[in-house]
C-alpha cells in the first residue's frame, strides 16, 4: 500500500498515512458539499493517519457518527473521521503525489446536483445503499 504524505495550504499541519489506496472516491452528499463547496474527493486511509502540528487541528463534530478536521490557521480541510472506528477519509488534494491515482467510486450519487457530472467510469452508490453497506459491515 502506498505511503502518502501531505500538508495543509499554510504548512502548519502535516499529514502522513501508511495504509492508503490508489483509489479516489467522491461524496456528493449535501453535508460534504456545504463543507467544501463541492463534492468531497478523498482517499480512504483507514486508521493509519498521523499528524504533525496537532495544535493547529480543529475538530468539528458534524454528526452523531462522524467528525471533520480542519487547519485553524488556513482553513484547509484535513479529514472526515468516523467516531466509532477512527477511520479516516483524507482529501486527495492534500497529498503531494497524485501519480497512479484512479477515480474509482462515487457515493451519495442520489444527492448530486444536476449542474455537474463526472465522466469517469466509477462504481456509484446512493446514500441508502452506502448506509446499508455500512450497517452490514
Ligand atoms: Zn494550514
Ligand atoms: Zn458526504
Amino acid at each position: 500500500m502506498p505511503d502518502r504524505r501531505g500538508k495543509c495550504l499554510c504548512g502548519a499541519v502535516r499529514i502522513a498515512a501508511t495504509e492508503t489506496t490508489n483509489e479516489v472516491g467522491a461524496c456528493h452528499c449535501k453535508m460534504c458539499r456545504r463543507w467544501g463547496g463541492g463534492p468531497f474527493m478523498e482517499i480512504d486511509c483507514g486508521n493509519s493517519v498521523s499528524f504533525e502540528g496537532h495544535e493547529n487541528v480543529h475538530v468539528y463534530e458534524s454528526s452523531d457518527w462522524a467528525e471533520r478536521g480542519f487547519c485553524e490557521k488556513c482553513g484547509t480541510h484535513l479529514f472526515y473521521r468516523l467516531k466509532k472506528t477512527g477511520h479516516y477519509s483524507v482529501p486527495v488534494g492534500l497529498f503531494e503525489d497524485d501519480k497512479n491515482l484512479v477515480f474509482a467510486h462515487q457515493v451519495f450519487i442520489d444527492e448530486k446536483p444536476s449542474f455537474y457530472d463526472f465522466s469517469n467510469d466509477t462504481h456509484d452508490m446512493t446514500g441508502p445503499e452506502l448506509i446499508a453497506k455500512f450497517l452490514n459491515s
